[in-house]
């Protein structure tokens, strides 16, 4: 399978071949297409497995198809991460993918001063990456609304669980529209991630690599 075969449009084709990307990874063979046809997904995927592309690339194409209120960018794609490094991994990635569309990614993660992230925020994103305690207080002050939320990750979520941060995602989830599309990438499947994953997703595809 070439990245020609996965229906994203000429712009990521084009950025995925200037960052030297010459096919899509297993996981990202199989993701995408899914992701593109609006599916809910469950996936079991490593890190350096090429997990982030594999659900940054479509969510950025899903939302370039509508595009962003030009006066104010609404967050329409939210990913969770575990870790303040993750997040900010995670969102320089998409930030390199979501280029030549003028996608805006801003991550927000504990540690960082409250109020620098806030003046970030204040700019309007189309993708917010977050850890969930920081994103919960942001929400709970009413800093930052999800309501505008089509697109939901959860990346590395079983050491999200490790972490306990399980609270903070399920009060997170009463500030996101329940239609919305929800993505659940983990290294492991255990009860606690399918119990996790029953409450979230919706019909999910299970896909492993
Ligand atoms: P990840 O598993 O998402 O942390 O990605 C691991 C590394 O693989 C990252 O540095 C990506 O830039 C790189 N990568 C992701 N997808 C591809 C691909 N299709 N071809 C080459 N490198 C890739």
């Amino acid at each position: 399978t070439a990245f020609s075969d996965l229906h994203l449009c000429p712009e990521l084709q084009f950025t995925l071949q200037s960052l030297g990307y010459d096919k899509p990874t297993p996981i990202q063979e199989k993701a995408i297409p899914l992701i593109l046809e609006g599916k809910d997904l469950l996936a079991e995927a490593q890190t350096g497995t090429g997990k982030t592309a594999g659900f940054a690339l479509p969510m950025i194409e899903r939302l370039s198809k509508t595009p962003a209120d030009p006066d104010y960018h609404h967050i329409r794609g939210l990913v969770l991460t575990p870790t303040r490094e993750l997040a900010v991994q995670v969102g320089d990635h998409t930030l390199a993918y979501g280029k030549h569309l003028g996608m805006r990614v801003i991550s927000l993660y504990g540690g960082a001063r409250f109020d620098n992230q806030i003046r970030k925020m204040k700019r309007g994103a189309d993708i917010l990456v977050a850890t969930p305690g920081r994103l919960l207080e942001m929400v709970s002050q009413k800093k930052i609304s999800l309501a505008q939320v089509e697109i939901l990750v959860l990346d590395e979520a079983d050491r999200m669980l490790d972490l306990g941060f399980i609270h903070d995602i399920k009060k997170i989830m009463s500030f996101i529209p329940a239609q919305r599309q929800t993505l659940l990438f983990s290294a492991t499947f255990n009860p606690p991630i399918e119990s996790l994953a029953d409450t979230l997703l919706k019909s999910p595809v299970k896909v492993s690599t």
